[in-house]
C-alpha cells in the first residue's frame, strides 16, 4: 500500500464532471519517499472520478485514499469457524507466526474454536499475533451448559471477541438485544468486541441495506450509548457475500463503511470498520485501498497461511 500519497476527491467529485483535487499526489519510482503537501494539480474528468476508475489510467501515479483513516491502524482479523484439529492448528500457526513477525504496520488476530484457543495461545506466546474468540455468552457464570463468559476469555488470554457474526444471529437465532448484552460482557471483562453487522440478500436487493444495518447498530448503541466504541471494532459483513466466495464491490462496502462511520458520530474517525465477506489474497488490497475500511474479518482465507498472510501483508 502507498501510505506516501493522497488523494482528495473536492466537493464535486461524486458527479460526473465533478473535479478532483490531488493533493501531493505524485509520487515517481526514483522519489518514494516524497510526500508534497503542498502540491496540487485539478483534473476535470469525464467520467466519475472514483479512484479505481482512475488508477489505471494514471498508470505510474500512484494513490492514495487513506489520508482519512491515518488514525487507524489495519487489522486483519481469521476467524476459523468450527474448522481445525491439534495437527493441523499447530501447523497452521506455525506457517503464520513464522511469516508474521510483527515488524509490520498492522495488527492481527486469530479467532480460534474454543477448545484450541489454549493450544492457539501457546503458540503464539512469543508473537504479536492477538488470539480472539467466535463467539461469548453473555452471562457472566451460573447454569448455562455449554456455554463460555467474557471474563473466561479473558482467562485464556483473548483481546477480541467476534460477536454479532450473522451465522450466529442466524443459526443460533441471537436477537439484537442479546447482541448488545454481549457487547456489553465483552467490554465489562476488559475484552474488545468485534461488532459484526450485514445485510441479508434480500435487503439488499430491495435496497433495504442501510436500513438493516441501522437497526442492528441502533440496537447496540441504545443499550450502550455511543462513547464505549472507543474500544469497539465493527465488521461490515454482507450475509451474500459470506463463504459465498461474492465480494461487495468497491462502492458497496464503501457507502456502508462510509454509513457505519457516520453513526458513530464523535468516534467517527477513531473506530475501525472492517469488511468481511470472501475477502482473498487477490481481493484484499483493491478493498483495504477505500478510505474507510481499515483491515478484513476472513473465514475461509484464515484457514490457508499463504492466502493470511498475503492479505495480511496487504493490510500494513
Ligand atoms: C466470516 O465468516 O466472517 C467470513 C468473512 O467468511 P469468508 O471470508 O469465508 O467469507
Amino acid at each position: 500500500m502507498h501510505k506516501n500519497l493522497r488523494l482528495k476527491i473536492g466537493q464535486g467529485a461524486d458527479f460526473i464532471f465533478g473535479n478532483l483535487e490531488l493533493v501531493g499526489a505524485f509520487q515517481s519510482k526514483r522519489h518514494k519517499n516524497t510526500e508534497k503537501s503542498g502540491a496540487k494539480a485539478r483534473f476535470g474528468c469525464m467520467f466519475k472520478p472514483s479512484w479505481l476508475t482512475l488508477a489505471p489510467a494514471l498508470g505510474e501515479v500512484l494513490l492514495l485514499t487513506k489520508a482519512s483513516n491515518a488514525k487507524r491502524r489495519q487489522l486483519v482479523v481469521g476467524n476459523w469457524k468450527m474448522n481445525g484439529n491439534l495437527r493441523e492448528n499447530a501447523s497452521l500457526l506455525a506457517a503464520i507466526t513464522k511469516g508474521w513477525q510483527g515488524e509490520r504496520g498492522a495488527d492481527v488476530v486469530i479467532c480460534p474454536p474454543y477448545p484450541y484457543l489454549y493450544q492457539s495461545r501457546e503458540c503464539l506466546q512469543h508473537s504479536p499475533i492477538l488470539l480472539g474468540a467466535q463467539s461469548v455468552n453473555e452471562q457472566d457464570k451460573g447454569a448455562f451448559t455449554g456455554e463460555v463468559s467474557a471474563s473466561m476469555l479473558a482467562d485464556l488470554d483473548c483481546k477480541f471477541v467476534i460477536i454479532g457474526h450473522n451465522e450466529r444471529r442466524r443459526m443460533q437465532h441471537e436477537s439484537d438485544q442479546q447482541v448488545a448484552q454481549k457487547f456489553v460482557a465483552v467490554q465489562k471483562a476488559g475484552l474488545i468486541p468485534i461488532l459484526c453487522v450485514g445485510e441479508s440478500l434480500q435487503d439488499r436487493e430491495q435496497g433495504k441495506h442501510l436500513e438493516t444495518i441501522s437497526r442492528q447498530l441502533n440496537a447496540v448503541f441504545a443499550h450502550t450509548g455511543k462513547d464505549v466504541f472507543s474500544n469497539a471494532v465493527l465488521a461490515y459483513e454482507p450475509v451474500w457475500a459470506v463463504g459465498t466466495g461474492k465480494t461487495a464491490t468497491p462502492e458497496q462496502a464503501e457507502e456502508v463503511h462510509k454509513f457505519m462511520r457516520a453513526q458513530l458520530g464523535v468516534l467517527a474517525d477513531e473506530v475501525r470498520i472492517l469488511y468481511g465477506g470472501s475477502v482473498k489474497a487477490h481481493n484484499a488490497q483493491q478493498l483495504f485501498a477505500l478510505a474507510d475500511i481499515d483491515g478484513a474479518l476472513l473465514g475461509g482465507a484464515s484457514l490457508d497461511a499463504n492466502e493470511f498472510l498475503a492479505i495480511c501483508k496487504a493490510a500494513e
